[in-house]
């Protein structure tokens, strides 16, 4: 017998006959002689739905007041399905008990919209489930110091899974969705992309990090804190598939260590369109001047992602950086008005139309060439690499928004993605 923890995604909970589907696969397990404790997620587009709602009502909420009010709109998608889903496993004769993230207490700071989970009281949920009863609990939400309802910020379901896996030291947490793991990148732009059975924890976070959209980060950083063994698989295989091959399925997220691990060097390719290239001409090379010119943009919140700076000329030099999109008007503005007139910069230029096209692999650590490959590659194609950022395990390039398909294609076939993984030297 074990503990184990499912989380089903919005796709998942998407109808009552979906529901249904989803209380028959928690009830085999049930019924297997497991102690099971399932998250939901809203039913697929409710979160977006009273979104809305509260946006027509007014449109750009932003101060504490109207946040706590957006999470208490926010969080009653999850509280639906969590009451459906027990009703559906007791009608089916099984046990079964639903609680809000206020109720258990999933316990969170007072981030309204993005709220962290500070601590979980696991007192309720161990004695339902010595008596037998499933229980279930919605994701995505949680309760401040002050009785508020939070929630974790979009996508935060898969986090209260690995919270409350890791609060019960569950043997495993599964997270059903509706792709049947991770992929060596987005199918949808290469269709010869490939199922991982293994990915190690660090490429994940990397994966979640740079735009793959399989797991929020949060849920990642999570699991590698506490070590919950995860694994992400499919919610449309019939319900009443044999256990172990349900078990053994999707991809699992192991730690470094596990013999299990598959072993090429580059494990997976992570795109997005989600930045803006800002580019501050003509300034002063002297010390400090990154300071002035980063810091009044940290000021306003902004995230700074990566950053370069080039030789200098006559004791001028170029500043690059990369910001969110949604933050790119802004961040010129701050620019133009805090930054500008103090440095006295030449000019400001900004490009909303880029990406960033990644390659990950653990493995990038013990081999030598796997970034001049990457190089070699996208100028075999044509392709101008705009910036260059990498750290251990991965290597980003920063290119014109439209080649961003034409690279990522490249590069899954050069590190020879598509193929069954090989044992690496
Ligand atoms: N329902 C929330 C959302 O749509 C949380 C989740 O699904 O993980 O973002
Ligand atoms: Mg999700």
């Amino acid at each position: 017998m074990a503990l184990i923890v499912h989380k089903y995604g919005g796709t998942s909970m998407g109808s009552t006959e979906r529901i249904r589907s989803v209380a028959q696969r928690v009830a085999k397990w049930a019924r297997a002689g497991h102690q099971m404790v399932v998250v939901p997620s809203a039913m697929s587009g409710e979160t977006n739905r009273l979104l809305g709602l509260a946006k027509e009502l007014m449109p750009n909420a932003s101060t504490p007041e109207a946040l706590r009010e957006l999470d208490a709109v926010a969080a009653t998608g999850e509280q639906v399905s969590v009451g459906l889903l027990a009703l559906a496993l007791q009608a089916q004769g099984v046990p079964a008990v639903s609680y809000g993230g206020w109720q258990v207490a999933i316990e969170t700071d007072s981030a309204f919209t993005k709220a962290r989970i500070s601590r979980i009281d696991d007192v309720k949920v161990r004695a339902d489930l010595a008596a037998g009863k499933v229980v279930i609990i919605t994701g995505f939400q949680g309760i401040d110091a002050d009785g508020n309802v939070t929630t974790l910020g979009r996508g935060g379901s898969d986090t209260s899974a690995v919270a409350v896996a890791a609060a019960l030291k569950a043997d495993e947490c599964l997270i059903y969705t509706d792709v049947d793991g991770v992929y060596t990148t987005d199918p949808r732009i290469v269709p010869e992309a490939r199922r991982l059975s293994t990915i190690s924890f660090e490429e994940m976070l990397e994966m979640a990090s740079l735009g793959s959209k399989v797991l929020q980060i949060r849920s990642v950083e999570f699991a590698g804190k506490y070590r919950v063994p995860l694994r992400v698989l499919s919610s449309f295989t019939p319900w009443d598939i044999a256990i172990e091959e349900e078990a053994a399925s999707g991809t699992l997220i192991t730690f470094e260590e596990d013999e299990k691990m598959e072993k090429a060097v580059v494990a997976g390719i992570a795109f997005n369109r989600d930045e803006a290239k800002i580019s501050v001409i003509g300034v002063p090379d002297r010390p400090g001047i990154a300071f002035s010119i980063l810091g009044p943009v940290a000021e306003a919140n902004i995230d700074i992602d990566v950053i370069i700076q080039n030789v200098s000329h006559d004791g001028r030099t170029d500043f690059s950086f990369t910001v969110p999109r949604n933050d790119y008007a802004r961040t010129m503005d701050v620019l133009r008005t805090k930054v500008q007139p103090v440095i006295g910069a030449a000019d400001l230029r900004g490009d909303a139309k880029i990406c960033k096209v990644s390659i990950v692999g653990i493995g990038m650590r013990s081999h030598v060439g796997v970034a001049s490959k990457m190089f070699r590659t996208l100028s075999e194609e044509g392709i101008n690499i705009q910036m260059i950022t990498t750290s251990e395990i991965k290597t980003s390039v920063v290119l014109d928004e439209k080649y961003m398909e034409l690279a990522v294609r490249a590069l899954h076939k050069a590190f020879g993605l598509d193929q069954e993984a090989v044992a690496a030297a």
